[in-house]
């Protein structure tokens, strides 16, 4: 048992991990918003938007620790450290990290290493990007008459482990499943030779980069050209790659004039 902790093995503070969604704070929830203004301390992720700030208490003491790819980042242990001492002070703590905690965002490691401690934690489902990037093209990821799943999947290993078994996963695609590929930009090109394995050249893809957000750009084409898309387009993280038969007819509806689109964003 911790020494700070109160009789009934409970620490004075506590953490609450939130989602915050893809970045367009109306996609957060009303827990969120909750869990947000009651926080004394908050550690931010660099993929959440500062819309999403705006809830926080003026009191409240905003620390950014963000981890993108490629870029210095705030050691994982060094968070996981933080965040207990501040828990175990009494202090309110909200982790918010972007999209959903529990989709690739490490909040099962996070829970683990506060609980283990004694430390009350409780999670807030947020809006996953990977759902927000398929929606802001009008795209059903599971649309009855072309999909009858999704797989949601890392286009980037673990940095001990083997990267996905990328023709396995293309024999699941092809029996009518949608791919819906996070971290995959930089590994485009063996992601694609990966997956052309199993499925044709012509199967529709599309990368959406900061879905939700006023930047959001989008590019559709086809599996064969994924990777040359990603270079002439120059889209980069954060994006998702969408693979499947749910996105048959977005490219001739990007091809369309502007005004014919019905709003759908495009890459400029
Ligand atoms: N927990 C997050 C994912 C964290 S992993 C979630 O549920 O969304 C980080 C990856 O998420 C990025 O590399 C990118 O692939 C994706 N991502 C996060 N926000 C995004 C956004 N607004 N638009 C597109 N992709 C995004």
């Amino acid at each position: 048992m911790n020494e700070s902790m109160q009789p009934g093995g409970v620490t004075p503070g506590n953490v609450t991990l939130v989602g915050a969604g893809p970045g367009d704070p109306e996609l957060l929830t009303l827990k969120a918003i909750r869990a947000i203004r009651a926080a004394s301390v908050l550690l931010v992720d660099d993929l959440v938007s500062d819309g999403v700030l705006r809830y926080a208490r003026r009191s409240a003491r905003i620390v950014h620790v963000g981890k993108r790819g490629g870029c210095a980042s705030t050691p994982q242990a060094f968070i996981e450290k933080l965040m207990a001492a501040e828990a175990l002070k009494g202090e309110r703590v909200v982790r918010l990290k972007g999209g959903d905690p529990f989709v690739f965002g490490r909040g099962g490691e996070e829970m683990q290493h506060l609980r283990a401690q004694g430390i009350a934690v409780s999670v807030v489902n947020g809006i996953t990007s990977g759902l927000a990037a398929a929606t802001s093209l009008d795209v059903p990821l599971t649309h009855r008459d072309h999909a009858h799943g999704v797989i949601l999947v890392t286009g980037h290993a673990k940095e001990s482990g083997a990267s996905p078994d990328w023709p396995t996963l293309a024999a699941a695609a092809a029996q009518g499943l949608t791919l819906v590929i996070y971290m995959g930009v930089a590994q485009a090109a063996s992601l694609q030779a990966g997956l052309l394995q199993a499925l044709p050249a012509q199967t529709p893809i599309a990368v959406v980069q900061h879905a939700s957000q006023p930047q959001q750009r989008h590019a559709t084409s086809t599996l064969g050209d994924l990777a040359g898309l990603i270079e002439r387009e120059q889209l980069g993280s954060p994006a998702i790659i969408l693979v499947g038969e749910v996105l048959r007819g977005l490219q001739a509806r990007d091809a369309l004039p502007e005004s014919l689109q019905m709003g759908v964003s495009r890459v400029a």
